[in-house]
């Protein structure tokens, strides 16, 4: 899609199909044109609108073309500018077209300046280790910026159940850090999916021309389908404590991803630290 350059100048001869209206970009028939707006190249129901409307309308125009081409640096700043535009239509169209075209910005941005003060991590599900095993986890693991990480694993005996270790202050932080920029933890909510479809296997969720549609079929009669969703089981349960007391909740009812099970796993190092075998 080309940006469409507006010419005020000379009619163009020889175009028998009409005009091309430059407040609402489409090409009509002559009789959607009165005398006048033919020269104007508005066709009538846009010059029925007000100036502003008109105005507002070429400019979503203009940002709509720009969705699918290559940005000048002006015109990635012109853009920016009208993400913060006070007609919602333009802001809503900038926005879209912005996260489109840098899917990144808003993240980026987003993530600055955001901190973990602490975390509750609870798995019930089988995890994925590094080898490819699957092991049975319901657990549940607390974690701060002092460094203090408390444990409670629900498959021992009960008074047996709970461990705490202090880390250094500077990996405590250095560890939650890299949950928000690494695995982008506070944005799960809407970076994964919870659908159920996906739930025969966490990593296939993004790829659902793999999905064996009839294996679902046939389970659906003994699965859990009848539940509300706010009577099943979470498969894991996210509390961040974050910003300016700002508390986060995150639950996944049907799948478990491989962020959450990479932060099991990195938590779950501090409590079972590694023998390094000197070879
Ligand atoms: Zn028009």
């Amino acid at each position: 899609m080309r940006l469409r350059v507006v010419s005020m100048s000379k009619k163009k001869q020889n175009k028998p199909h009409g005009h091309y209206c430059h407040v609402c970009g489409q090409h009509k028939a002559n009789e959607k044109f009165s005398g006048k707006g033919h020269a104007a190249h508005i066709c009538k129901s846009c010059s029925s609108l007000s100036p502003a409307e008109r105005a507002a309308m070429i400019t979503v125009r203009k940002i709509e073309d720009m969705a699918f081409r290559q940005l000048n640096e002006a015109e990635i700043k012109w853009l920016r500018k009208h993400l913060n535009d006070p007609r919602p239509e333009i802001r809503e169209s900038a926005l879209s077209v912005h996260r489109h075209k840098f899917p990144h910005y808003e993240r980026n941005a987003d993530k600055k300046g955001l901190i973990i003060h602490s975390l509750e991590l609870y798995i019930h599900a089988d995890v994925w280790d590094e080898y490819g095993d699957e092991i049975p986890v319901h657990a549940r693991i607390f974690a701060n910026r002092d460094g203090a990480l408390r444990l409670i694993d629900y498959s021992l005996p009960e008074n047996d159940q709970e461990k705490a270790v202090t880390i250094p202050k500077h990996i405590a932080q250095k560890l939650l850090k890299a949950f928000i920029h690494e695995l982008n933890t506070p944005f799960w909510d809407t970076d994964l999916s919870d659908s159920e479809a996906g739930s025969s296997d966490p990593f296939l969720d993004i790829l659902p021309e793999y999905y064996d549609f009839d294996a679902d079929l046939e389970d659906e009669s003994d699965c859990d389908s009848g539940k509300a969703p706010n009577e099943k089981e979470p498969v894991c349960y996210l509390k961040l404590e974050l910003n300016a007391g700002k508390i986060k909740e995150i639950t996944f009812y049907n799948q478990l991803h491989e962020e959450p099970q990479s932060m099991f796993w990195t938590l779950m190092d501090f409590f079972n630290p590694i023998e390094l075998d000197e070879e």
